[in-house]
């Protein structure tokens, strides 16, 4: 097969026709499913036939590219990360607390455009050599849009927006709604919006991404109970998130406690009306579970980020027992070791070995797509669905496919989207 993954690159006629099967020894349309000695048969963008080899090659002339034995799955789509930090990977050692972690932010952020770029396409590379055809990525700067445009990544890039007191507030809608209206747009680009988290973001600047949300259909984001602190704060005013926004210069006297846990508070806003995505979940408690669970809310779990910040455990098991959808992000790199989604099923199944494989991978394949709405589909090797496909080289032995690709020994071997190779691992 041909590498031809940057978009820029002028491809000859016969590379921009991507009519081909694939082969491989295992074909998985979901975590639930396997052919032995199975294909996918792609016309252009979409995948058209997936099922038994024989079957599938029956009357078609397509070249066949017979991958051997690896295991052909839905791509892994990583539904948080900010890759515009990735420069401050193992910089940051695991902090006290939230609060800590963020003054330590605040002082080396990233700010030049350049470093930035560069930056983020580096990112979107180690996405796809690990398999991930679908980010989810947070920009506070703006300056991710560029670079993971020139990706041929399928993306959401949301703009990032806070600011607690009135000033601030109205300095960080006016940008939100400049980028907003100077944002490109293409087939593997949307665009959202992210009010950071409720003891940064304002309950004005709640309200007006709540109102751009109906105005213009854009999908939502934000980082919703992390912490006790934060759930501190919104519920009785104080707290090291107080402390915090008082030592950076901002007047809390208009600040009056909710009384409610975060969840609650962003309900009455009308922040989930328009099924966000809850970033974290941390702290979710049991009576925030049906608001979620009923207003389609996802909620991304991000484990070695959780890990790194030292949480209790993640609620993720009683959520999914309770209807409500579960994705998996890998965070930044200031607080996870790799962008590989891999790596994060691994630590799951390590941490939690009760949990089947065929669930975890559900997590980074199909409940990863129902936060890019139907539309999208992608999340599945089904006909008329988007050839957004990994291939995975597992070990052998006896034991099930999805455990085999979820133990250390499995590696990434190829990386499709839109039924274009933009990942192929050297022989
Ligand atoms: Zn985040």
């Amino acid at each position: 097969m041909r590498y031809y993954c940057r978009r820029r690159r002028r491809q000859p006629s016969y590379e921009r026709s991507t009519t081909m099967i694939l082969r491989a020894k295992y074909v998985m349309p979901s975590s639930h499913e396997v052919f032995e000695n199975g294909a996918v048969r792609i016309v252009n963008d979409e995948i058209m036939d997936v099922g038994e080899f024989p079957r599938v090659a029956q009357g078609q002339g397509e070249p066949v590219h017979d991958l051997g034995d690896i295991a052909l799955l839905p791509g892994f789509i990583n539904a948080h990360t900010h890759l515009e930090l990735g420069d401050l990977a193992g910089k940051i050692p695991p902090p006290a607390s939230l609060t800590d972690w963020i003054r330590r932010i605040i002082a080396v952020r990233p700010e030049d455009a350049d470093a930035i770029h560069a930056t983020v396409a580096a990112g979107a590379e180690a996405s796809l050599r690990a398999g991930t055809t679908t980010l989810v990525d947070i920009t506070a700067t703006g300056h991710s849009l560029a670079p993971l445009m020139a990706s041929q990544i399928r993306k959401r890039v949301h703009f990032e927006t806070l600011g607690f007191d009135s000033l601030r507030s109205e300095q960080s809608l006016q940008v939100l709604r400049s980028r907003l209206d100077s944002a490109g747009r293409d087939d593997l680009t949307t665009i959202g919006v992210s009010p950071h988290a409720p003891y940064s973001t304002s309950e004005t600047l709640y309200r007006e991404c709540v109102r751009i949300q109906a105005e213009q259909g854009l999908p939502m984001c934000s980082h919703v109970a992390e912490t006790v602190e934060e759930e501190e704060f919104v519920r009785d005013g104080s707290g090291p998130f107080a402390d915090l926004l008082r030592s950076l210069g901002v007047d809390l006297d208009d600040w009056a406690p909710k009384g409610v846990t975060p969840v609650q508070y962003l309900h009455k806003l009308g922040f989930f009306e328009s099924s966000p995505l809850l970033v974290h979940g941390n702290y979710i408690r049991d009576d925030d579970i049906p608001i979620l669970r009923d207003l389609n809310v996802t909620v991304v779990y991000c484990p070695r980020s959780h890990a790194y910040f030292g949480h209790s455990d993640h609620p993720f098991e009683k959520l999914f027992a309770l209807g409500v959808n579960i994705a998996l992000g890998t965070d930044s790199l200031a607080s996870s070791p790799s962008l590989s989604m891999l790596d994060e099923m691994r630590f799951i199944v390590d941490r939690h070995p009760h949990v089947s494989p065929e669930r975890v991978l559900t997590l980074a394949m199909l409940n990863g797509a129902k936060t890019m709405k139907v539309r999208a589909r992608i999340g599945g090797l089904r006909s008329g669905w988007k050839a957004d496909i990994v291939g995975v080289r597992i070990p052998p032995g006896a034991s099930r496919v999805p455990e085999r690709i979820l133990s250390d020994e499995a590696t990434v071997i190829l990386t499709m989207i839109d039924g274009k190779v933009c990942y192929q691992a050297a022989d």
